[in-house]
C-alpha cells in the first residue's frame, strides 16, 4: 500500500516525526523528559478509527490489499488523518497514527491494561496501553481510565515518533543508554574528547558518572595530557559523519567497507598474458643457492622459474611449489621472543618486526597492521584470567590511560611504575604496593595475572558505566511474506528459537521480543500476565509507531510460556499467507523504537526484496550495460542511504543487527548487509533457501548466533607506543572517533583489521607496545575490560621485517582492502592492487639479495611468505573478487564480501585454501577411532590432479562440504553410503546415516570436521565425477591451483609474478 500513497512522506523530509529528522529538538525525549507513568498523559492521541476486527484465525494475514485483508479496514489504508503534515516542529507536532488493529491469537483472551508501575524513562514516551478486546480492531480508549485523557485530536502523541534520534550533525548528544563512561573517567576509551563531556552534561545518568569521575580524577592533575599515542580530538564526537570511515550523508558512491585512504596509490598493472619468458630452465629445490645470505638463510627460499628455450614448458616443478596443507601457521619465533605477549589468537601483526623509519615502511609494500579478534575462543585451561581490583580501581597510566600490563616496570622500591607506552612514571597506589626483589621484579608476580599475562580481563568499577549494565536482549524481526512461508524458513527459525530459549546468555535478565511483517507490521504483546500472545497489526507504514511499548519487549523468564506459545504458533499463523510484499524498512524502524531503550541484538530474517515503505529496494544489477564500466561497482554498494542511516542509529543505541538473507531471487544483500556492517553484526546468506535442504545449516548457525558468548554495548580501542599510529580500520563496526570502534555486540567469530603507520621519521625505541582494550558488558551483567597487550621489536632491516612476517595477518588485510576497493572500482582493479603489492614486495626482497642471486630464472621469497603467492591467487578466485561482473551472482558476491570482512584469520585461510582429503581408504579400513583418523587424513593440493577416479574425497572450506565420488569408486562404498540412491542424480541425494559401519564412520568424520570449527555449519553437497555442471560448480571451480575460467593456475601465476618482478627490476 505505502507505495501507492501519494501522500506518503519520505522520512528524511519530515523532520518532526522521523527519528532521522533534523529537528531543533536534539535531545532524545528520554533526556529532556524522563517519562514516568503519569507524565505520559501529556499525550493526547487521536482516537483511532475503530473497526471490528476478525479474531485471528488460522488463515493469518491474507492478501496484500484491504479487500483481502479483513482486519485492515480500508479506512486505515486510505485515510491517514494527520499524515499530510509538512515539516512541523515542536512536541505538539508528533503525529499519532492510530491505524492499527489488534488481533488476538487467542480470541478469548482477556487483555489487561498494562501495569501501572512507572515505566523507565525511554526514548519514546508511553501512553497507557489500551485494551485490545479480541474482537475489536482498535481499542476504545475510554474503556480504560488511564487512557481516557489522552485522545484529543489533532495533537499527536510522542509515541508515534519513537525515539527522537538526533540527526547526524548533532550526534554528540550521546544517549544515556550507551553504557560508555564519560571521557574524563575513561580517557582510555574516550581518549581526549572534551566535547563529549559537554554532551553528557545534559543528562542525569552521565552527571552521576561525571561526579564519580571527577572525584576519581582528583589525584591526577594532568588529565588532558598530550597523549602521545592518540590523534587529536575529533570535533564531531560520538558517531559522526565527518570521520573517515562513515559518512552520514553518503557521498556519491558510499562504500560499505571502509576505504579511508587510497591504499593503492599507483594504478594497477594489468597482468601480462604474453608468452613465458624463455630463460634457462633448471628445476631445483628451494634454498639459497649462492652466496652467504647472512642471518637469513633459514628464512629464505627460491623457486626456479623459466622455460626451456624453444618450449612452452613453464620450467616450474608443480610439486615443488609451497602449499599451506597444514592450514594456518602462526609465527613461532615471535611468541618465543615475547612469552608474555597476548596469544596470537587475539592479535596478530602483519609483521612482528616494526620498521624504524618511513623509508623502511615504503619498501615493505605489504600491509603494515594488525588483525584483532578480542574474544577469540580459548582452549580449556587457557581462558583469560579475570582480575578484580575492587575498590582500589583499575591501575592505569594517568597520562595515556594504558592498563597495567606485564611490560610496565616498577622502580623506586616498588612505589612507582613506568608506563610502557608513554614512559610516564606513575605512583603505585598503597593498596597495590609490593616490594621488589633483587632483579627489580615484584615479589607478588605469581599472584598478579595482569603483570604476567598478555591477556586479562578487568572487572570494571561503576565509573566505567553511565547506566546499569544492560540485560542481554534478543529481538526477532521475521519476514512472513509468501516466499518466507513457502521456503520453510519461518518454521526452522521458530523451532530454533524455541530450542535455544534455555541457552540464551543472560539467565534471568534476558529480554526478548518479536515483530513479523509482510505488507504490514505485526507486533506481539507477550507480557507475562497473558496466557496467549496478542498480535497487533499496524498498517500505516509511513509513520511508524509502536502500539504497546511496554509489552513488546519482555523478560524471557517471566514471559516464558507466552513466548513459547508465540514461537509455537508462528509457522501455522502464516502458513496460508499469500502476501508478497515486504515492509522491511518500516519494520526495522519499529524494532528500533522498541529496542532503543536498552540496545541488544536484532536478528533479521529477510526472504524477499523490501518492497514497501521507507527503505524499499529495487531490482538492480541486471543491467548488462554497466558491466566493465566505471559504474560497475555501484551495484555492490547500497543505493538507498536509509540502511546506513539506520545502522548509525542502531549503533548509537547499542543495537547490533544480524541479517539472515534467504531470497531465491535478488535480495540486495549489498544494502541489507550494511545493517550488520555498521553495527558490529554479521550477515548470513542462504541463497534460495529451502528448509528441506538447508534446514540444518540455518538451525546450527542461528543456534550458535543465539547462544555464543556475546559482549554487549562495547567499545574497542587499540593503543600503541610513541611514533606509531593506527590509521584505518576494516571490519564490522562504527568508528566513533578516530580510533574508537563502537561495537554494540562482539563475539568470538569477529575479527577486526587495522593498518599502522609511522608518525615519526625515525623510531628511536627498541620496542613498540600495543594494547587492545575492549570495554563491554558481559552477558551476566558485569562491566568488563578485556585487555590484550603485546610487544614487538623495532628493526632497521627490511630482511628482519620479512623474517617476522605473518602470512595469515597479511592475507586478512589484503583481502579486506581488496574487497573495499571492489566497492569503488572494477573487480579487476581490486585484484590487481593485490598483485601489484605482491610483486613490489617480492621485487624489493629480491633486490636485497641481488648480488647473491643474480640468476634471472630464480624467484626469491622469504620463507615466512612462501604461501603468500598462493593465497593471493586464492583471493583472486574468491567469491567477492572472482572473474567479471557476471561471473558470480551479485548477492552471493556481496554476501561473501561481508563475511570475509569479519572473519578471523584462521577461518579466512581455510576459506581461501580449503582442505581436500581422500577418505575412501579410511572408510574401508578396519575400525579405528575417528580422532586418529582425522590425523591420518592428509590434506592434498587443491588441483584436479589430486583426484583419483577410484577415490572418495572430502572438500571442506569451513562453510560447506563437498564429497566427490570418483567414477571408478567401488560401487560397494557408494552403496554403503547412499543406499540405492547411489546410481541416481546426486543433486537429489542427501547424505544420512545408514545402518552400516562405513556410513557411520563417514558421518562421524563429518561431525569431527564440523566440531573443529563450529562457527558455521558445513552443508554437505554430493558430486559425482563428470556430473556437470555440478562437479564444475561445487568442486572444480574451487580447486584454486587449477586454471579455471580464464584465471591462472598456480604454475602460471608464479610465472606471471616472476615476470612482473623482473620488469623494471
Ligand atoms: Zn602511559
Amino acid at each position: 500500500m505505502g507505495t501507492e500513497d501519494p501522500n506518503r512522506a519520505y522520512i528524511p523530509s519530515r523532520p518532526a516525526p522521523s527519528p532521522f529528522a533534523a529537528t531543533q529538538s536534539i535531545r532524545p525525549n528520554l533526556l529532556t523528559r524522563p517519562m514516568a507513568g503519569p507524565d505520559a498523559s501529556v499525550f493526547r492521541p487521536t482516537p483511532p478509527p475503530q473497526q471490528t476486527s476478525t479474531p485471528f484465525s488460522s488463515s493469518g494475514p491474507v492478501g496484500s490489499g484491504p479487500a483481502i485483508r479483513p482486519n485492515m479496514h480500508p479506512a486505515l489504508l486510505t485515510t491517514t488523518p494527520f499524515s499530510s503534515a509538512g515539516p512541523v516542529s515542536g512536541s505538539e507536532t508528533h503525529e499519532f497514527r492510530p491505524s492499527y488493529s489488534a488481533r488476538s491469537i487467542a480470541p478469548s483472551t482477556n487483555v489487561l491494561p498494562p501495569p501501572s508501575g512507572p515505566p523507565t524513562s525511554g526514548p519514546f514516551q508511553r501512553f497507557p496501553s489500551p485494551q485490545f478486546p479480541s474482537t475489536t480492531q482498535v481499542p476504545p480508549p475510554q474503556t480504560s481510565p488511564a487512557v481516557q485523557p489522552f485522545f484529543s485530536p489533532p495533537t499527536r502523541p510522542h509515541i508515534s515518533t519513537g525515539p527522537t534520534v538526533p540527526p547526524p550533525q548533532t550526534i554528540n548528544t550521546m544517549p544515556s543508554c550507551m553504557n560508555i563512561p564519560n571521557s574524563a573517567v575513561d580517557s582510555s576509551i574516550f581518549a581526549p574528547r572534551p566535547n563529549l563531556q559537554s554532551s553528557f552534561s545534559q543528562r542525569g545518568p552521565s552527571n552521576f558518572a561525571r561526579g564519580t569521575m571527577q572525584s576519581a580524577y582528583q589525584a591526577y592533575p594532568g588529565k588532558q595530557p598530550p597523549v602521545v599515542t592518540q590523534p587529536p580530538p575529533v570535533k564531531s564526537a560520538a558517531f559522526v559523519s565527518h570521520q573517515e570511515n562513515y559518512h552520514a550523508s553518503p557521498p556519491p558512491g558510499p562504500t560499505p567497507y571502509l576505504s579511508p585512504q587510497s591504499v593503492y596509490g599507483a594504478p594497477p598493472v594489468a597482468p601480462s598474458t604474453g608468452p613465458f619468458s624463455r630463460e634457462q630452465m633448471r628445476p631445483t629445490g628451494s634454498g639459497p643457492p649462492l652466496g652467504p645470505a647472512q642471518g637469513l638463510i633459514e628464512d629464505f627460499s627460491s623457486l626456479t622459474v623459466g622455460s626451456v628455450p624453444g618450449s612452452f614448458d613453464s620450467g616450474i616443478d608443480p610439486k615443488a611449489l609451497p602449499r599451506p596443507l597444514d592450514g594456518d601457521v602462526k609465527p613461532k619465533s615471535f611468541a618465543d621472543m615475547y612469552p608474555m605477549n597476548s596469544d596470537s589468537r587475539y592479535i596478530r601483526l602483519t609483521t612482528s618486526a616494526i620498521p624504524n623509519s618511513q623509508s623502511l615502511v615504503s619498501r615493505w609494500h605489504l600491509p603494515l597492521g594488525a588483525v584483532v579478534c578480542p574474544l577469540a575462543e580459548a582452549p580449556v585451561g587457557e581462558e583469560v584470567p579475570v582480575v578484580n581490583f575492587a575498590s582500589m580501581g583499575i591501575i592505569r597510566c594517568r597520562r595515556c590511560r594504558t592498563y597495567v600490563n606485564p611490560y610496565v616496570t616498577f622502580t623506586d622500591s616498588g612505589r612507582k611504575w613506568k608506563c610502557n607506552i608513554c614512559a610516564l612514571l606513575n605512583d603505585v597506589p598503597p593498596e597495590y604496593y609490593a616490594p621488589l626483589d633483587a632483579t627489580g621484579r615484584r615479589n607478588d608476580l605469581d599472584q598478579r595475572p595482569e603483570l604476567s599475562k598478555g591477556s586479562v580481563e578487568f572487572v570494571a568499577p561503576p565509573e566505567y558505566m553511565v547506566r546499569p549494565p544492560m540485560p542481554t536482549l534478543y529481538f526477532f524481526l521475521i519476514d512472513v511474506s509468501v516466499s518466507a512461508v513457502r521456503s520453510g524458513m519461518i518454521q526452522v527459525v521458530a523451532e530454533t528459537i524455541k530450542s535455544c530459549l534455555d541457552r540464551l546468555p543472560g539467565s534471568s535478565r534476558t529480554q526478548i521480543g518479536f515483530i513479523t511483517y509482510d505488507s504490514t507490521i505485526h507486533f506481539y504483546n507477550i507480557k507475562s500476565s497473558l496466557t496467549q500472545p496478542q498480535m497487533m497489526v499496524v498498517s500505516d507504514l509511513d509513520d511508524m509507531f509502536v502500539p504497546l511499548p511496554d509489552d513488546l519487549l519482555v523478560n524471557l523468564s517471566e514471559s516464558r510460556s507466552v513466548v513459547e506459545a508465540l514461537v509455537d504458533s508462528l509457522p501455522s499463523m502464516f502458513q496460508d499467507n499469500v502476501n508478497v510484499e515486504s515492509a522491511f524498512g518500516p519494520a526495522l524502524k519499529a524494532a528500533f523504537m522498541i529496542m532503543s531503550q536498552l540496545g541488544g541484538k536484532l536478528l533479521v530474517f529477510q526472504n524477499t526484496l523490501p518492497s514497501l515503505g521507507v527503505g524499499r529496494l529495487r531490482l538492480r544489477g541486471d543491467d548488462i550495460r554497466v558491466y566493465g564500466t566505471d559504474k560497475e561497482h555501484t551495484s555492490r554498494i547500497p543505493e538507498d542511504p536509509f540502511y546506513k542511516q539506520m545502522a548509525a542509529d542502531f549503533t548509537k543505541y547499542q543495537i547490533s543487527a544480524n541479517v539472515y538473507a534467504f531470497s531465491d531471487k535478488y535480495n540486495d544483500v549489498a544494502s541489507l548487509g550494511i545493517l550488520a556492517k555498521y553495527t558490529g553484526g554479521q550477515l548470513y546468506y542462504y541463497p534460495s533457501f529451502q528448509s528441506a535442504i538447508q534446514k540444518e545449516k540455518l538451525r546450527h548457525e542461528l543456534a550458535r548466533d543465539l547462544t555464543r558468548e556475546t559482549a554487549w554495548e562495547a567499545v574497542m580501542r587499540i593503543r600503541c607506543g610513541k611514533g606509531v599510529r593506527f590509521t584505518s580500520y576494516h571490519g564490522n563496526f562504527m568508528l566513533r572517533s578516530t580510533d574508537l570502534l563502537a561495537l554494540p555486540a562482539v563475539d568470538c567469530d569477529k575479527a577486526y583489521a587495522m593498518q599502522l603507520s609511522l608518525e615519526d621519521t625515525l623510531l628511536t625505541t627498541q620496542t613498540v607496545y600495543f594494547q587492545v582494550a575492549l570495554l563491554y558488558t558481559s552477558s551476566n551483567g558485569e562491566r568488563r575490560i578485556r585487555v590484550h597487550t603485546m610487544a614487538a621489536p623495532v628493526v632497521a632491516e627490511l630482511g628482519e621485517m620479512y623474517r617476522q612476517a605473518d602470512t595469515g595477518a597479511i592475507v586478512s588485510l589484503l583481502s579486506r582492502l581488496a574487497i573495499e576497493k571492489s566497492l569503488s572500482y572494477k573487480l579487476e582493479e581490486a585484484r590487481n592492487s593485490i598483485l601489484l603489492r605482491l610483486v613490489k614486495a617480492l621485487r624489493e626482497y629480491r633486490n636485497l639479495y641481488a648480488v647473491q642471486h643474480r640468476v634471472g630464472n630464480r624467484m626469491i621469497y622469504p620463507e615466512s611468505l612462501k604461501f603468500l603467492p598462493l593465497y593471493a591467487l586464492a583471493i583472486f578466485k574468491s567469491t567477492p573478487l572472482r572473474g567479471g561482473y557476471g561471473d558470480v551472482q551479485l548477492d552471493e558476491r556481496c554476501a561473501a564480501g561481508y563475511t570475509i570482512m569479519a572473519l578471523p584469520v584462521n577461518k579466512l585461510l581455510k576459506l581461501l585454501y580449503p582442505t581436500l582429503v581422500r577418505i575412501d581408504e579410511h572408510l574401508v579400513k578396519a575400525l579405528q577411532k575417528t580422532d586418529e583418523f582425522k590425523n591420518i587424513c592428509k590434506a592434498l593440493p587443491l588441483t584436479a590432479e589430486s583426484l583419483d577416479s577410484r577415490g572418495l574425497y572430502l572438500f571442506d572450506d569451513g562453510f560447506r562440504f563437498v564429497i566427490w565420488f570418483g567414477k571408478m569408486l567401488s560401487p560397494n562404498i557408494a552403496m554403503n553410503l547412499l543406499g540405492d540412491d547411489f546410481t541416481t542424480d546426486y543433486s537429489r541425494v542427501s547424505l544420512s546415516e545408514r545402518d552400516n559401519e562405513m556410513s557411520r564412520k563417514l558421518m562421524h568424520l563429518l561431525q569431527t570436521f564440523r566440531e573443529c570449527d563450529p562457527s558455521y555449519y558445513q552443508l554437505c553437497h554430493l558430486v559425482r565425477q563428470g556430473e556437470q555442471p555440478r562437479e564444475g560448480f561445487f568442486m572444480l571451480a574451487n580447486l584454486v591451483e587449477d586454471q579455471v575460467g580464464g584465471m591462472n593456475g598456480y604454475v602460471d601465476w608464479i610465472q606471471q609474478i616472476h615476470r612482473q618482478i623482473q620488469q623494471n627490476a
